[in-house]
């Protein structure tokens, strides 16, 4: 039996406690907001990753930095959050040292959310399935890191290379992470990294970048009985709605030359502006003063977000409101980025991945965002990611779970690619 075929072997004879790994941290939950018991899931990692003889410390993202980098984001502005955050890096050192690879996944979840027909914090098990709120996005994902590197250690094999293993948290609201407060502090460090979000249908090289803009028309409220004596803010949506279809027809009509899984509808990545909040009005007898838009602007890697920025400065610059003003607040949540699928993390990992699943596994972009981009841009490591979760798992939805057997299948790819990068 090959080393190779031992390390998947021992993931196998693994199944049954990285199952169990899987359901102890889907157990405590981590929604965000408000961003609920980092310190208590981080633990329960660090106290495993130990358990494979590995140096492991927990980081804390002070409050202070954190308040600073967040100032004026609608993200972290729209929602309350408070504290300090909690992450935890793991190092295993490698017999020659010259190479350092890294692992990543966020700890954090979306809120539950309506819909539900399992309990989302049990770890239910039906048909192959784990339900539960961040079992696909991306405590399962998690779970098979760590026990990648538990396979690795029980066959036996010595990596050439190090190894740091980092869990962050706050990924889901986005902007400034503490995966970006990491790379700041100089804790990322290291050729290449493999994120463990996303799914297993392809390995991500790319991935679209997440403006948000909130528009508010300002007018003045009245008894609506007499609402010809007040202004309207509803109304001065109106033509601020018209230009921004205008626009998003001609953004939506751009692609970009970056494949993407042909399941999600569109064959490469695409550029969208979408509208997906509006609020007005206190009460329906009277006139509102203020209309609040939320609209999402997804970025390719070849478009620059501040020109995405300008395009929609300028196309609100056209819009005559009848009475009543306009004002726009913008913020950039994650820059896009592409890493040359050429690259050696690239290469192993769609070829680790197309061995296991015994399928053409390709690289491709995602139209989601991520805080891997602020890796990829400021931290100079490139990034490929890709994780146990898949389309249909209902990430960020109701009932969301993972497969069992994709839950094997990233622990047995995470171990294969670090053989394969650092050597054994
Ligand atoms: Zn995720």
């Amino acid at each position: 039996m090959s080393v190779r075929e031992a390390v998947t072997k021992q993931v196998d004879k693994d199944k049954d406690s990285l199952i169990e790994f899987v359901r102890k941290l889907v157990r405590i939950p981590t929604q965000d907001p408000p961003g609920e018991n980092y310190p208590k899931i981080c633990s329960v990692l660090a106290e495993e990753l130990k358990g494979l003889g590995m140096d492991v410390e927990i980081v804390v993202a002070p409050e202070k930095v954190l308040k600073e980098k967040r100032a004026g984001n609608i993200v972290w502005e729209a929602m309350p959050w408070s504290g300090e955050r909690t992450n935890v890096i793991a190092k295993l050192r490698g017999m020659e040292r010259r190479k350092t690879l890294l692992f990543n996944g966020h700890i954090d979840t979306v809120p539950v959310g309506a819909g539900w027909t399992k309990d989302p914090f049990k770890g239910e098990i039906i048909h192959g399935k784990l339900y539960g709120r961040g079992s696909s996005d991306m405590k399962g994902s998690c779970a098979a890191i760590v026990y990648a590197f538990r396979a690795l250690r029980e066959a036996g094999v010595k990596l050439k290379g190090d190894v740091t293993l980092t869990f962050t948290s706050d990924e889901e609201r986005g902007g400034y992470t503490s995966l970006c407060y990491l790379v700041d502090a100089g804790y990322i460090k290291g050729d290449f990294m493999v994120g463990g979000d996303g799914n297993i249908e392809n390995v991500y090289t790319a991935s679209n970048g997440r403006i948000i803009f909130k528009v508010t028309t300002h007018g003045k409220a009245v008894h609506s009985s007499v609402a010809f004596r007040g202004i309207n803010a509803i109304e001065g949506m109106v033509p601020v709605l018209e230009e921004l279809f205008k626009l998003k027809r001609v953004i939506e009509a751009r692609e970009s030359d970056i494949p993407v899984n042909p399941r999600q509808g569109i064959k490469h990545l695409t550029p969208l502006l979408t509208p997906t909040m509006i609020d007005a009005g206190v009460v329906p007898n009277m006139v509102p003063s203020d209309c609040t838009l939320m609209v999402d602007r997804r970025v390719v890697p070849s478009e620059d977000p501040r020109k995405a920025v300008k395009e929609v400065e300028s196309c609100l610059a056209k819009v005559k409101i009848p009475k009543g003003k306009c004002t726009l607040e913008t913020s950039v949540v994650y820059d896009p980025f592409e890493v040359d699928s050429k690259s050696p993390i690239a290469v192993i990992s769609t070829k680790v991945m197309s061995e296991l699943t015994k399928s053409g596994v390709t690289y491709a972009g995602i139209q989601g965002s991520t805080d891997i981009g602020w890796v990829v841009n400021k931290g100079k490591i490139p990034s490929v990611f890709f994780g146990a979760g898949r389309i249909e798992g209902m990430a960020h939805g109701a009932d969301e779970h993972v497969k069992i057997a994709d839950l094997m299948t990233a622990a047995k790819a995470y171990a294969l690619i670090a053989m394969d990068y650092l050597g054994h």
